[in-house]
């Protein structure tokens, strides 16, 4: 059987330089496809996509909400075709009701373990309109290393430099903060995968620099411990979100090879203060990720925000605006509040005001946006401050001796051989 796995484009952030990450959702769905699939993937935000070239089966992976709309333009025009489509990733989780009229299919939850059965209804014709999975979690034991080798690595850089490759250790999250679908689609509950199996998977990776997704590695300390001890001697380098404000486990992922952590920064208390600080004074750079028009920020308040972001020195900041996303906490606020301006889903960027602020206008927290990213910018541009924050990675590969190696990697990756 041919499938066609299709990576919708969606709208990039405009203050943000456009680079693209290799996708993780398709990656770990690829692996979960039996062994005799014949697989060919598409990832539009790197290449066109030819539609004469379809499989038996189109699937398409559709991870945010600002990506539907085109999802649902692409299965529009397969099934058109005579083509069966069906859905999955986490934008289908949360708009399963809206899919339904553009698939013939979708599945919503985890794959692992359960593809078989999806193909052999499709291939005697009983496709079923709603795989409903969500919350029935499979074995974090059956999560297979992610299948990169459907990835065309070339087409994954940026000014030269080779992106990181993505990764996962974990599933689900314990947190339950208000602007985030995560609780909704994990049952607030963590699912670590077996630390044996990740090493595996990072040992498979042709690329020294990585990016670890999980939700948060913050999620318990004996876990974390144990996985940066086990990572250490592999001698990657890698990015994750937040991991444990705590002595041991920092110096612990000093070892495993941390180069930068993205940090959520919510106030100017000494806290995040402190916070930062630990980090930076053990060479572990930060991203903070900022979101603006929250309920108790005026004009006078961000402008405080951005003041604190330059004063702590903050290796790069992204910027975002509050975006009620379906099934979150802060939509089920704002919809009792009346005040969600439009269900226009390729506007749910991040980068657009969606929704009435409390203590601004639409207007002005849009104009407060494109103040934030002026001014933290102001002196260096982005692409400078990212060009610092990877200088450091190459920093600490010559300080380990692996530097050689990791560029020998990045030229294999753009095809430039040895
Ligand atoms: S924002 Fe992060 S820590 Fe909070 S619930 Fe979502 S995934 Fe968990």
């Amino acid at each position: 059987m041919k499938i066609k796995l299709i990576y919708p484009k969606w709208p990039k952030l405009k203050n943000q330089p456009e680079f693209n990450l290799p996708p993780h959702g398709p990656v770990c769905f690829a692996a979960t496809l039996p062994p005799d699939v014949e697989l060919s993937f598409c990832d539009e935000n790197v290449e066109a996509l030819d539609f004469s070239d379809g499989g038996d089966l189109i699937c398409l992976s559709v991870m945010l909400t600002c990506q539907m709309p085109r999802a649902w333009e692409i299965a529009d025009k397969y099934r058109a075709m005579g083509k069966k489509v069906i859905f999955g990733g986490i934008a289908s989780m949360l708009h399963h009701e809206e899919v339904l009229a553009h698939a013939d299919s979708v599945f919503l939850g985890e794959a692992e373990g359960r593809m078989e059965q999806v193909l052999r209804d499709f291939q005697e014709n009983k496709l079923k309109k709603t795989y409903n999975f969500l919350h029935d979690f499979p074995d974090t034991k059956l999560i297979g290393t992610a299948r990169r080798n459907i990835l065309k690595h070339e087409l994954y850089h940026f000014r030269g430099v080779q992106m990181v490759d993505l990764v996962h250790a974990s599933r689900g999250c314990r947190f339950n903060c208000f602007p985030c679908c995560t609780p909704y689609l994990g049952g607030c509950k963590f699912r670590p995968r077996p630390i044996e199996n990740v090493i595996k998977e990072l040992e498979s990776i042709d690329n020294s620099r990585l990016f670890i997704v999980d939700n948060s590695l913050s999620q318990d300390d004996a876990w974390e411990k144990e996985l940066f001890r086990a990572i250490a001697p592999l001698k990657k380098k890698w990015v994750s979100h937040p991991i444990k404000d705590d002595d041991e486990i920092l110096d612990l992922a000093v070892k495993a090879g941390c180069w930068y952590v993205y940090q959520a920064v919510v106030d100017t208390s000494d806290h995040i203060r402190r916070r930062i600080k630990r980090l930076k004074e053990r060479g572990i750079g930060v991203e903070g990720t900022i979101i603006l028009g929250m309920d108790n920020q005026d004009e006078d308040y961000i402008k405080r925000l951005v003041d604190f972001l330059l004063e702590i020195e903050l290796d790069l900041a992204e910027f975002t605006i509050l975006t009620p996303f379906a099934h979150t906490p802060i939509r089920a606020q704002m919809e009792q509040e009346g005040r969600i301006l439009h269900n226009d889903w390729i506007r749910y960027t991040g980068g657009e005001v969606v929704f009435k602020p409390a203590k601004m206008s639409v207007d002005s927290l849009q104009e407060m946006y494109e103040y934030a990213w002026k001014t933290f910018y102001g002196d260096f541009s982005k692409e400078i401050k990212m060009a610092k924050l990877y200088l450091k990675v190459i920093e600490k590969e010559k300080r380990d001796g692996t530097y050689k190696e990791s560029a020998l990697r990045a030229r294999r990756r753009r095809g430039e051989g040895q």
